[in-house]
């Protein structure tokens, strides 16, 4: 995939703010995201949890809230949310300032490594200090325009990329996304004690996949377990912000790239803007004198 890399150096090298900021550090982070008044960042330790379906939901609702929202896909090796807000087939394209044009749809700003490829399909073989240049590109030469929130879809894990967004952007809330079981809950443990250790601030918790209402008998029952997300919140004094279920429409949503905020039904919606406002309220964010609305 040498192609690749040489199409992303060629990129950098048109860059216009290319290098002009030196790579922060976790005790003392760039404000590389200057543009957005708050940066959310959706994590887990743990793939496959959901931390994508919530990114694209939380971006969603809060535009549908009024605010100015950009959502920034940083799971280089595995992109979800060009599919997931149906902009999979755009590729990347420069405003006459030399700036990466982001992809809008359902009133967001998107961008991802995976818009930079020739097809969707093209998989990014980048060793983890290219990803990170990727990444710092995204938030340096994309044309975000003012945003009330970036809000960031992270990679699973504690590394390289956790790192750099720690150490690039002024994180307003980590957003942690749990499942009920054991397996998940450990390696979520391990993402919330690396926020606690670089000192980001945990905005609070969701349990995803919680349980499943059969549609038949109205029936609720605990396919991962319970109460992993409970345990956690408990014991690391992180507030639960949400419980959503397990649920088939929500998964063909994502494959149909709708978000659940657009085009679930009221009870679905209702999983995704409850976390939306509970946050909005939380008092984590800069939300007065000049959130830019759009009214
Ligand atoms: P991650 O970003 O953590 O890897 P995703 O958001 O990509 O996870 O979700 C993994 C898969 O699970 C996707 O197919 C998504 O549509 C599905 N999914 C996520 N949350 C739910 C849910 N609450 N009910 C049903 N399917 C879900
Ligand atoms: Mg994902």
């Amino acid at each position: 995939m040498d192609s690749e890399i040489l199409r992303l150096k060629k990129l950098q090298a048109q860059s216009p703010n290319k290098a002009k900021v030196p790579y922060g550090n976790t005790q003392k982070p760039n404000n590389r995201a200057h543009y957005a008044k708050n940066v959310i960042i959706v994590t887990s330790g743990k793939g496959g949890v959901g931390k994508s379906t919530i990114a694209v939901n939380i971006a969603s609702g809060l535009a549908q809230r009024g605010f100015k929202v950009g959502i920034l896909d940083a799971d280089v090796y595995g992109p979800s949310v060009p599919r997931m807000l149906q902009v999979e087939h755009e590729r990347l394209h420069w405003n006459s300032l030399d700036q990466i044009v982001p992809s809008e749809n359902f009133g967001l700003k998107i961008m991802s490594a995976a818009l930079t490829t020739p097809s969707p399909d093209t998989p990014l073989i980048w060793r983890s200090s290219v990803a990170t240049s990727a990444m710092i590109q995204l938030l340096d030469d994309v044309a975000w325009g003012d945003l009330d929130f970036l809000v960031v879809d992270m990679p699973p894990g504690t590394g390289d990329s956790q790192l750099t967004i720690a150490q690039e952007l002024r994180i307003s809330s980590a957003i942690v996304v749990t499942t009920p079981q054991k397996v998940a809950t450990d390696d979520v443990r391990r993402a919330i004690r690396m926020l606690q250790e670089i000192k980001a601030p945990i905005g609070g918790l969701i349990e995803n996949m919680s349980y499943f209402v059969s549609p038949e008998s109205g029936v609720r029952h605990s396919i991962f377990g319970e109460g992993g997300g409970k345990y956690l919140s408990k014991e690391y004094g992180v507030s639960l912000l949400g419980e959503i279920p397990l649920d088939p429409g929500i998964r063909e949503m994502s494959d149909d790239g709708l978000p659940v905020t657009v085009g679930g039904s009221d009870l679905q919606k209702s999983f995704f803007m409850g976390i939306v406002d509970r946050l909005l309220s939380s008092g984590q964010f800069s939300l007065d004198g000049g959130a830019v609305k759009e009214c």
